[in-house]
């Protein structure tokens, strides 16, 4: 891969190196930042503004994810909304799955049909294996799996992951850091990453 493409920034919100309760197994979870979507009711509005998280490289977080392999399935992207930065996750997923056996799932408010229609977004999902796509609905809340609401679909592009193992992903993570940091997340406390 170009080193371009390893320089492209990405502003992130926040990273969790194991996680269990977004998705499958032990997950790399990245929360994207900045979400122009706004669903009514969104569970993390703080990943919305453009000008919060930190921005760090394509290459930093590729770097991040293979010292944590093996141990990890492989990585989940959250948000805020990643398919924002589109350039940014289609190089990251580009390298990750090429260095090393990772699987990935993207979490998106996107809907499948916004993401094939515009190239950039549907370059980013390229080496994904599960997108969890569509507009988050209040109105249809679901704790258990990865959707949110029962109007998000899953977009199952490589048949990686069964719908028996996205069920049995746990509601809610607590997760404490060395450094003293609680994250909590989940989809009974979704994304509400505390650091
Ligand atoms: S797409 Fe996700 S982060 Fe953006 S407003 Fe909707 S629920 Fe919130």
């Amino acid at each position: 891969m170009a080193l371009t493409a390893l320089i492209t920034p990405w502003r992130v919100h926040a990273v969790l190196p194991r996680s269990v309760a977004n998705g499958p197994g032990q997950r790399f979870t990245i929360w994207s930042q900045g979400c122009a979507l706004a669903c009514p009711g969104c569970f993390n509005p703080e990943t919305h503004g453009l000008a919060g998280g930190a921005v760090r490289t394509v290459g930093e977080l590729v770097d991040a994810v293979l010292a944590e392999v093996p141990g990890i399935e492989g990585v989940t992207l959250t948000g805020g909304e990643p398919l924002e930065q589109p350039g940014a996750v289609a190089a990251f997923c580009a390298q990750v799955t090429a260095r090393a056996d990772l699987g990935v799932i993207v979490l998106t408010g996107f809907t499948r049909a916004e993401i094939e229609a515009d190239p950039a977004r549907a370059g980013a999902v390229a080496a994904v294996d599960l997108v969890v796509a569509g507009r988050y609905n209040r109105r249809m809340p679901v704790a258990t799996g990865l959707r949110g609401s029962a109007n998000k679909v899953y977009w199952d592009r490589t048949g990686r992951y069964r719908p028996s193992e996205l069920a049995a992903v746990p509601e809610l993570e607590v997760t404490l850091g060395v450094d003293g940091t609680v994250t909590v997340t989940g989809m009974a406390a979704p994304g509400r990453a505390l650091w």
